[in-house]
């Protein structure tokens, strides 16, 4: 009887180690593109999915200012193409994150946000990432509801609490709830703008939408709804 207690534990432990195991090992080498608009709520997606996974979220915002923050080789190149007011080639921006994803944080796979933004960019980050499996998440939202998002969106010169005229209105207008500061709207967010700053990100992205959906490794999400729900099918579609 003890024997058999003994061993039903030992096969239990085994067991429990290799689900374990399993679950490291089903995202490890696993690279997560995420893709969506502005407003598109990308962000804090990809903070969830990145704590989920236990894996680093890299942006490429991130990538410049940390090289830029710590002068290195990179830093100052992407400087002198900044001052002289020129875009910072491709190749710059993928040196940073072969440098970046060579730390012991991305030995189980990472999370990349705001990267790729063209095929250019796309083809010589499949180059780096050779064996890695990449699953390509594409937040999908209409047009008009990313629009009412940022068009709507005000902020308390005081206190910097977010409001929306649409989702989240102040209750009286142009004053804070919190403190009772002046709301403002950020003047590069008006509609057309917007609609501009839109055109442009989908001629960028649907050819990269095209890209991962032929090598299959396109996952389309609705964006249109609660951030939970939509974090809930991210994760399933992985
Ligand atoms: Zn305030």
């Amino acid at each position: 009887m003890k024997a058999l207690l003994l061993t039903t534990c030992l096969l239990l432990t085994i067991f429990i180690g290799c689900t374990g195991n399993n679950m490291n090992h089903h995202f490890s080498d696993t690279v997560v593109i995420l893709l969506g608009p502005p407003g598109s709520g990308k962000g804090t997606q990809a903070k969830k999915i990145s704590k989920e996974l236990q894996i680093p979220h890299i942006s490429t915002g991130d990538l410049f200012r940390e090289n830029l923050a710590n002068g290195t080789a990179l830093g100052n190149k992407v400087k002198t193409y900044m001052e002289s007011g020129n875009l910072v080639p491709d190749q710059i921006v993928i040196d940073m994150l072969v440098n970046r994803v060579a730390a012991d944080d991305c030995k189980n796979g990472y999370l990349l946000d705001g990267f790729p933004r063209s095929i250019a960019q796309a083809e010589a980050l499949d180059k780096v990432l050779e064996n890695k499996k990449i699953i390509a998440i594409n937040l999908n939202v209409s047009d008009d509801l990313l629009i009412k998002r940022i068009v709507g969106r005000t902020s308390c010169k005081n206190c910097g609490a977010i409001f929306n005229d649409h989702f989240n209105p102040p209750k009286k207008e142009n004053i804070c709830d919190v403190c009772d500061g002046e709301l403002i709207r950020r003047s590069d967010d008006n509609i057309d703008v917007v609609r501009e700053r839109l055109k442009v990100y989908h001629s960028q992205t649907a050819p990269l939408e095209k890209f991962y959906a032929d090598k299959g490794v396109l996952r389309n999400i609705n964006g249109d709804r609660d951030p939970e729900v939509i974090f809930h099918d991210i994760i399933k579609s992985l």
